[in-house]
């Protein structure tokens, strides 16, 4: 290689989180010569696993894998390259203080005080949902359909949501699907049970990850991407925690050519005559590609990163107004031994629990980050993978939770005081459920919204790159200028959860960016 080209890529991708690594992945497998640059010192972003203390190791951010798309999956052969299931398909444990607590699966629902009539309704509705998730989910695995210039991919695409729509689903289902779609999860599950230990459960799958709450409009959305991605929303742990799963999508995407470094933040993408020539790193290094795909946050990538002045004033003020408020904290316990959490074996603990009994209880919770308050009485979805995966905790175990609802921006800050409060008040909450559970920690921490974004670059401690809502989703994602993977900038390109289909470690959005810029169908 002589010196010229040392430096000089296809394809330079900003951020290893995994979008950045599935992109490069099927960049390098169509033979082009792509470079991963990761600021942090392993790859992963949100997908990671770290040490929480001497012996323990954590999924720092997302715990569960139950949104990997299927095709990245298997046209990354991630088994191959070492992602392997600690456990598959668990159960959703919905808590009660008395031990009444609420199991629920794909399509039953049992415990909790619930009838044998709201039984079959639940497994009614889980039907109904999967019907829509399935006539739906088909569109997270390409680009959004482009309304104002379609192609005939475009058309067809369009023509099979129709097909899809009226005749696979026949005219009563798509009817009730289009009335469903923009609304609440609060009111959806009124009209469908009785039962609030369900209507929590089912209310904080809506509401997780997102700023809303149950009767905030449009989130009935959210809950329905849940099953319309991956495996119809399986829910997993893998084995070596979520770091297992990036490390998996490196590795292949090394095996294809790829070259990934970490330690290796960009400080700014370069533009020469309009286009982009590529970036220069924190240490001054300069690297050059005509093609820049920026796995980091939208709003970072143009403002920080290019710099407003290479955009239109319209793209600006619509990035400017792109929504990106979180709301979720992350809550990781080193444990000498498991708490005991009234009325549930060690199997039943592997599950994803849940402390979210009643959606109005959700509602309150939500109340409070409106007004830059943390809630006190926070609703959590926990997981203690250490129970089906031993290679995370030489002994005792650990606890990964995420607590709804904290804002990003405290009133008076995220001071350390603020943070420890934070962090008292969710652990008295899993001690109302398990409350010898102070007894068996042995280390605990909780990263806020503002931590998330300072350590992973989630701005505003949004885990989907910019809020999840009807008017910033498919053709509108992260805006209508941008929302087929190219921004308005020659060369520059995004491919991370900022962009169609969003977050969640599902790698679509990464594989998507990497079909489109491939097939150079990119408008
Ligand atoms: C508390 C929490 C719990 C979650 N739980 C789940 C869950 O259980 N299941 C699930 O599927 N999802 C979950 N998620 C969501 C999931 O983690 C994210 O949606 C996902 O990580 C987004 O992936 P990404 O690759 O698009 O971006 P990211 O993971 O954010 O990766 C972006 C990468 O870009 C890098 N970067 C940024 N700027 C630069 C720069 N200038 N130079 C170089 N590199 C840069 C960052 O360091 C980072 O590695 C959770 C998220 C959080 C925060």
């Amino acid at each position: 290689m002589t010196d010229s080209n040392k430096n000089k890529y296809d394809a330079i991708i900003v951020g290893g989180g995994h979008n950045g690594l599935v992109c490069a992945a099927y960049l390098a497998k169509a033979g082009k010569k792509v470079i991963v640059l990761e600021a942090n010192s392993q790859v992963g972003g949100g997908a990671v696993t770290s040490e929480l203390c001497y012996g323990k190791r954590i999924s720092y951010c997302a715990h569960f894998l139950n949104q990997l798309n299927t095709h990245v999956l298997k046209e990354l052969n991630l088994a191959a390259h070492g992602l392997k299931f600690a456990a598959r398909d668990l159960s959703t444990v919905s808590l009660d203080r008395d031990g009444d607590h609420l199991i629920l699966t794909k399509n039953s629902a049992k415990g909790g005080g619930i009838t044998k009539e709201e039984a079959v309704a639940y497994k009614n509705f889980m039907m109904l949902i999967h019907d829509y998730a399935k006539t739906l989910g088909f569109l997270m695995d390409s680009p959004p359909i482009d309304i104002f210039n379609p192609d005939w991919d475009d058309k067809l695409a369009a023509l099979k949501l129709g097909w899809k729509l009226r005749v696979g689903l026949g005219a009563e289902k798509m009817s009730e699907l289009l009335r469903m779609i923009g609304m609440n999860i609060r009111d959806v599950l009124n009209d469908e049970f009785e039962n609030n230990k369900l209507k929590g459960a089912l209310s904080f799958d809506a509401v997780l990850g997102t700023h809303t709450g149950p009767y905030s409009p449009g989130n009935f959305l959210n809950f329905l991407y849940r099953y319309a991605a991956g495996d119809s929303g399986a829910l997993n742990i893998p084995e070596g925690g979520m770091g297992a799963v990036s490390n998996a999508i490196a590795s292949s995407a090394t095996a294809s050519g790829a070259e990934v470094r970490t330690d290796a933040r960009v400080r700014t993408i370069n533009v020469e005559n309009c286009a982009v020539s590529g970036v220069t790193l924190e240490n001054g290094e300069i690297i050059n590609s005509s093609m820049v795909i920026s796995n980091a946050n939208t709003k970072t990538t143009v403002f920080d990163l290019v710099g407003t002045r290479h955009f239109e004033a319209d793209f600006v003020l619509r990035m400017t107004n792109y929504r990106m408020r979180g709301a979720a904290a992350k809550l990781h316990i080193a444990l000498h031994a498991l708490p005991d959490f009234k009325g549930l074996s060690k199997e039943d603990l592997a599950n994803r629990l849940l402390i979210a009994p009643d959606q109005e209880d959700v509602e309150r919770a939500f109340n409070h980050v409106k007004y830059g308050e943390t809630s006190p009485s926070p609703m959590m979805e926990i997981s203690i993978p250490s129970l089906v995966d031993k290679s995370l905790a030489d002994n005792g175990h650990v606890l990964s939770a995420t607590v709804q609802y904290a804002p990003y921006a405290l009133k008076g800050g995220w001071t350390e005081e603020a943070k420890a409060a934070f962090l008292e008040t969710c652990i008295d909450r899993i001690a109302e459920y398990a409350p010898d559970i102070r007894e068996q920690i042995e280390h605990a921490e909780i990263l806020t919204p503002k931590d998330l974004e300072d350590r992973f670059g989630m701005v505003g401690g949004n885990w989907h790159h910019g809020e999840l809502t009807l008017d910033q989703m498919l053709m509108l994602r992260p805006v209508p200028e941008a929302s087929r993977y190219a921004l308005p900038l020659d060369g520059l390109y995004i491919c991370g959860a900022g962009a169609h289909p969003g977050g969640g470690v599902m790698g679509a959005a990464g594989r998507n960016a990497a079909k489109a810029i491939l097939k150079g169908e990119v408008k």
